[in-house]
Protein backbone atom coordinates (compact mmCIF):
# COMPACT_ATOMS: atom_id res chain seq x y z
CA UNK A 1 0.00 0.00 0.00
CA UNK A 2 1.65 3.73 -1.07
CA UNK A 3 2.17 5.90 1.89
CA UNK A 4 -0.69 8.27 0.79
CA UNK A 5 -3.30 5.30 0.82
CA UNK A 6 -1.83 4.08 4.26
CA UNK A 7 -2.38 7.54 5.63
CA UNK A 8 -5.55 8.22 4.74
CA UNK A 9 -6.65 4.85 6.24
CA UNK A 10 -4.90 5.58 9.77
CA UNK A 11 -6.74 9.37 9.55
CA UNK A 12 -10.31 7.88 9.06
CA UNK A 13 -9.79 5.28 11.43
CA UNK A 14 -8.57 7.99 14.32
CA UNK A 15 -11.46 10.20 13.55
CA UNK A 16 -14.29 7.32 13.78
CA UNK A 17 -12.82 6.86 17.13
CA UNK A 18 -13.44 10.40 18.05
CA UNK A 19 -16.95 10.42 16.22
CA UNK A 20 -18.21 7.06 17.84
CA UNK A 21 -17.26 8.92 21.33
CA UNK A 22 -18.72 12.31 20.51
CA UNK A 23 -21.84 11.20 19.10
CA UNK A 24 -22.69 8.02 20.59
CA UNK A 25 -20.97 7.67 23.91
CA UNK A 26 -19.10 4.52 23.43
CA UNK A 27 -17.58 2.21 20.78
CA UNK A 28 -21.27 0.03 20.00
CA UNK A 29 -22.95 -1.52 16.63
CA UNK A 30 -24.76 1.97 15.82
CA UNK A 31 -26.75 0.41 12.67
CA UNK A 32 -29.68 1.98 11.40
CA UNK A 33 -28.75 4.84 14.30
CA UNK A 34 -26.41 6.42 12.35
CA UNK A 35 -29.27 7.98 9.30
CA UNK A 36 -31.18 9.08 12.52
CA UNK A 37 -27.80 11.18 13.55
CA UNK A 38 -27.49 12.27 10.22
CA UNK A 39 -31.27 13.26 10.21
CA UNK A 40 -30.67 15.01 13.64
CA UNK A 41 -27.64 16.80 12.43
CA UNK A 42 -28.03 17.83 8.69
CA UNK A 43 -30.39 17.85 6.09
CA UNK A 44 -30.86 14.69 4.43
CA UNK A 45 -32.80 14.03 0.81
CA UNK A 46 -33.93 10.62 0.74
CA UNK A 47 -34.33 10.11 -3.65
CA UNK A 48 -35.54 7.11 -4.96
CA UNK A 49 -33.04 6.65 -8.31
CA UNK A 50 -32.70 2.95 -10.16
CA UNK A 51 -29.02 3.66 -10.84
CA UNK A 52 -26.63 0.98 -8.84
CA UNK A 53 -23.88 2.69 -9.42
CA UNK A 54 -25.36 6.13 -7.34
CA UNK A 55 -25.32 5.48 -3.46
CA UNK A 56 -25.15 9.43 -2.07
CA UNK A 57 -23.61 12.77 -2.26
CA UNK A 58 -23.04 15.75 0.00
CA UNK A 59 -24.51 18.69 -1.52
CA UNK A 60 -22.98 22.88 -0.14
CA UNK A 61 -26.03 25.01 -1.54
CA UNK A 62 -24.09 27.63 0.49
CA UNK A 63 -21.66 27.72 3.30
CA UNK A 64 -24.46 27.37 5.78
CA UNK A 65 -26.77 24.91 4.49
CA UNK A 66 -25.51 21.05 3.58
CA UNK A 67 -27.56 18.80 2.49
CA UNK A 68 -26.81 14.58 2.32
CA UNK A 69 -28.78 13.11 -0.53
CA UNK A 70 -28.98 9.24 0.06
CA UNK A 71 -30.49 7.21 -2.50
CA UNK A 72 -32.79 4.71 -0.98
CA UNK A 73 -33.10 2.45 -3.59
CA UNK A 74 -29.46 0.73 -2.52
CA UNK A 75 -30.38 -2.18 -0.38
CA UNK A 76 -30.20 -1.35 3.56
CA UNK A 77 -26.58 -2.18 4.88
CA UNK A 78 -25.36 -0.13 2.09
CA UNK A 79 -27.08 2.72 2.09
CA UNK A 80 -26.57 2.92 6.17
CA UNK A 81 -22.29 2.44 4.91
CA UNK A 82 -23.15 5.36 2.47
CA UNK A 83 -24.70 7.51 5.18
CA UNK A 84 -21.53 6.55 7.49
CA UNK A 85 -19.36 7.67 4.47
CA UNK A 86 -20.74 11.48 3.56
CA UNK A 87 -20.67 12.22 7.69
CA UNK A 88 -16.82 12.45 6.83
CA UNK A 89 -17.47 14.78 4.10
CA UNK A 90 -20.66 16.39 5.98
CA UNK A 91 -18.26 17.05 9.41
CA UNK A 92 -15.96 18.78 7.24
CA UNK A 93 -12.82 17.18 8.26
CA UNK A 94 -11.45 17.78 4.77
CA UNK A 95 -10.93 21.61 6.09
CA UNK A 96 -9.47 20.14 9.74
CA UNK A 97 -6.53 17.72 7.80
CA UNK A 98 -3.71 19.92 6.68
CA UNK A 99 -1.73 16.95 5.15
CA UNK A 100 -2.49 15.34 1.81
CA UNK A 101 -4.79 12.73 1.91
CA UNK A 102 -6.77 10.36 -0.23
CA UNK A 103 -10.17 11.53 1.56
CA UNK A 104 -12.75 9.79 -0.99
CA UNK A 105 -10.54 6.54 0.72
CA UNK A 106 -10.26 8.15 3.74
CA UNK A 107 -14.50 8.54 4.37
CA UNK A 108 -14.69 4.60 3.51
CA UNK A 109 -12.15 3.79 6.31
CA UNK A 110 -13.83 6.28 8.52
CA UNK A 111 -17.38 4.36 7.60
CA UNK A 112 -15.75 1.22 8.36
CA UNK A 113 -14.38 1.92 11.62
CA UNK A 114 -17.51 3.82 12.55
CA UNK A 115 -19.87 0.74 11.70
CA UNK A 116 -17.59 -1.16 12.80
CA UNK A 117 -15.26 -0.66 15.70
CA UNK A 118 -12.05 -2.49 15.91
CA UNK A 119 -12.19 -3.38 20.07
CA UNK A 120 -15.75 -4.91 18.76
CA UNK A 121 -14.85 -6.83 15.86
CA UNK A 122 -11.42 -8.08 17.41
CA UNK A 123 -13.56 -9.42 20.66
CA UNK A 124 -16.43 -11.13 18.10
CA UNK A 125 -14.14 -12.75 15.43
CA UNK A 126 -11.67 -15.40 17.19
CA UNK A 127 -14.40 -17.16 18.71
CA UNK A 128 -16.90 -16.80 15.87
CA UNK A 129 -14.77 -18.14 13.49
CA UNK A 130 -14.12 -20.77 15.37
CA UNK A 131 -17.65 -21.81 16.44
CA UNK A 132 -19.23 -21.05 12.62
CA UNK A 133 -15.78 -20.88 10.13
CA UNK A 134 -15.19 -17.50 8.53
CA UNK A 135 -17.87 -17.23 5.93
CA UNK A 136 -20.66 -17.36 8.39
CA UNK A 137 -18.70 -15.41 10.72
CA UNK A 138 -18.79 -12.36 8.11
CA UNK A 139 -22.54 -12.88 7.57
CA UNK A 140 -22.99 -12.82 11.17
CA UNK A 141 -21.20 -9.36 12.14
CA UNK A 142 -22.65 -7.89 8.85
CA UNK A 143 -25.99 -8.41 10.27
CA UNK A 144 -24.87 -7.22 14.21
CA UNK A 145 -23.47 -4.03 12.47
CA UNK A 146 -26.26 -3.40 9.74
CA UNK A 147 -23.22 -3.00 7.24
CA UNK A 148 -22.34 -4.87 3.79
CA UNK A 149 -20.49 -8.18 3.62
CA UNK A 150 -17.80 -6.77 1.35
CA UNK A 151 -17.02 -4.05 3.98
CA UNK A 152 -16.75 -6.37 6.80
CA UNK A 153 -14.31 -8.73 4.48
CA UNK A 154 -12.45 -6.13 4.23
CA UNK A 155 -12.26 -5.10 7.86
CA UNK A 156 -11.48 -8.43 9.02
CA UNK A 157 -8.50 -8.31 6.44
CA UNK A 158 -7.50 -4.70 7.48
CA UNK A 159 -7.51 -5.60 11.58
CA UNK A 160 -5.47 -8.27 10.58
CA UNK A 161 -7.88 -10.98 11.68
CA UNK A 162 -7.45 -13.14 8.73
CA UNK A 163 -5.53 -13.26 5.79
CA UNK A 164 -7.23 -15.34 3.12
CA UNK A 165 -7.94 -12.71 0.55
CA UNK A 166 -10.23 -14.96 -1.21
CA UNK A 167 -12.23 -13.57 1.65
CA UNK A 168 -12.67 -10.33 -0.27
CA UNK A 169 -13.06 -11.29 -3.41
CA UNK A 170 -16.98 -12.29 -2.74
CA UNK A 171 -18.88 -9.97 -3.82
CA UNK A 172 -22.10 -8.74 -2.46
CA UNK A 173 -24.27 -10.70 -4.58
CA UNK A 174 -22.50 -13.78 -3.68
CA UNK A 175 -23.00 -13.51 -0.17
CA UNK A 176 -25.89 -12.81 -0.27
CA UNK A 177 -26.68 -16.84 -1.70
CA UNK A 178 -24.03 -17.96 0.81
CA UNK A 179 -26.65 -17.42 3.43
CA UNK A 180 -28.73 -20.46 2.06
CA UNK A 181 -25.57 -22.32 1.88
CA UNK A 182 -24.93 -21.90 5.39
CA UNK A 183 -29.03 -22.30 6.32
CA UNK A 184 -29.13 -18.52 7.48
CA UNK A 185 -32.59 -16.91 6.81
CA UNK A 186 -32.70 -13.80 4.50
CA UNK A 187 -32.10 -10.71 6.10
CA UNK A 188 -34.18 -7.63 5.38
CA UNK A 189 -30.93 -5.77 5.51
CA UNK A 190 -30.38 -6.95 2.10
CA UNK A 191 -33.60 -5.24 0.59
CA UNK A 192 -33.83 -1.63 -0.22
CA UNK A 193 -36.43 0.33 1.98
CA UNK A 194 -37.62 2.92 -1.15
CA UNK A 195 -38.47 6.87 0.36
CA UNK A 196 -38.48 9.87 -1.35
CA UNK A 197 -38.03 13.48 0.92
CA UNK A 198 -36.33 16.40 -0.73
CA UNK A 199 -39.29 19.20 -0.02
CA UNK A 200 -36.70 21.45 2.21
CA UNK A 201 -34.20 21.67 0.03
CA UNK A 202 -35.80 22.46 -3.16
CA UNK A 203 -37.71 24.89 -0.83
CA UNK A 204 -34.16 26.22 0.15
CA UNK A 205 -33.46 26.17 -2.95
CA UNK A 206 -36.33 28.44 -4.12
CA UNK A 207 -35.41 31.02 -1.48
CA UNK A 208 -31.95 31.36 -2.35
CA UNK A 209 -33.25 31.88 -5.92
CA UNK A 210 -35.47 34.65 -4.64
CA UNK A 211 -32.80 36.42 -2.13
CA UNK A 212 -30.39 36.38 -5.68
CA UNK A 213 -28.04 34.09 -3.98
CA UNK A 214 -28.50 31.96 -6.65
CA UNK A 215 -29.07 32.43 -10.58
CA UNK A 216 -31.84 30.04 -11.95
CA UNK A 217 -28.76 28.31 -14.27
CA UNK A 218 -26.74 27.65 -10.84
CA UNK A 219 -30.52 26.31 -8.93
CA UNK A 220 -31.30 23.95 -11.97
CA UNK A 221 -27.57 22.79 -11.50
CA UNK A 222 -27.60 22.02 -8.32
CA UNK A 223 -31.34 20.35 -8.20
CA UNK A 224 -30.36 18.41 -11.23
CA UNK A 225 -29.18 14.87 -9.55
CA UNK A 226 -31.86 15.76 -6.69
CA UNK A 227 -34.75 16.83 -8.70
CA UNK A 228 -34.91 16.18 -12.49
CA UNK A 229 -38.32 17.98 -13.14
CA UNK A 230 -37.89 21.33 -11.12
CA UNK A 231 -34.14 21.51 -12.77
CA UNK A 232 -35.87 21.36 -15.90
CA UNK A 233 -37.57 24.47 -14.73
CA UNK A 234 -35.10 26.31 -13.61
CA UNK A 235 -33.36 26.30 -16.85
CA UNK A 236 -36.33 26.32 -19.17
CA UNK A 237 -37.23 29.58 -17.28
CA UNK A 238 -33.49 30.99 -17.58
CA UNK A 239 -33.22 29.66 -21.88
CA UNK A 240 -37.11 32.01 -22.36
CA UNK A 241 -34.98 35.18 -19.68
CA UNK A 242 -32.08 34.81 -21.65
CA UNK A 243 -34.47 35.14 -25.15
CA UNK A 244 -36.40 37.96 -23.60
CA UNK A 245 -33.31 40.03 -23.11
CA UNK A 246 -31.69 39.28 -26.23
CA UNK A 247 -34.72 40.46 -27.72
CA UNK A 248 -34.89 43.72 -26.09
CA UNK A 249 -30.90 44.58 -26.52
CA UNK A 250 -32.31 43.59 -30.13
CA UNK A 251 -35.11 46.12 -29.72
CA UNK A 252 -32.67 49.20 -28.49
ZN1 LIG B 1 -17.19 10.55 -0.75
Amino acid sequence: MSKLKLQSEQVGEAFAGQFLTDHFGAEIFIGPGIELKLQEISHVIFQDVPDNEYFGATVNVDSEQVFVAINTRQPLRIRYFTVAHEFWHLLGYKEVISEEIDHERAADRFAAAVMMPASLVRLLWGRLKQDFGEEKAIIMIADMAAAPYEAVARRILELKLSKSRRLIAIKEKEWISLRKAHHLANSPLDEPFPIKSFSKYESVIAEAVEKRLLNKAEASGKLAQISPETAIRYQTETNRERTISQEEEEDL
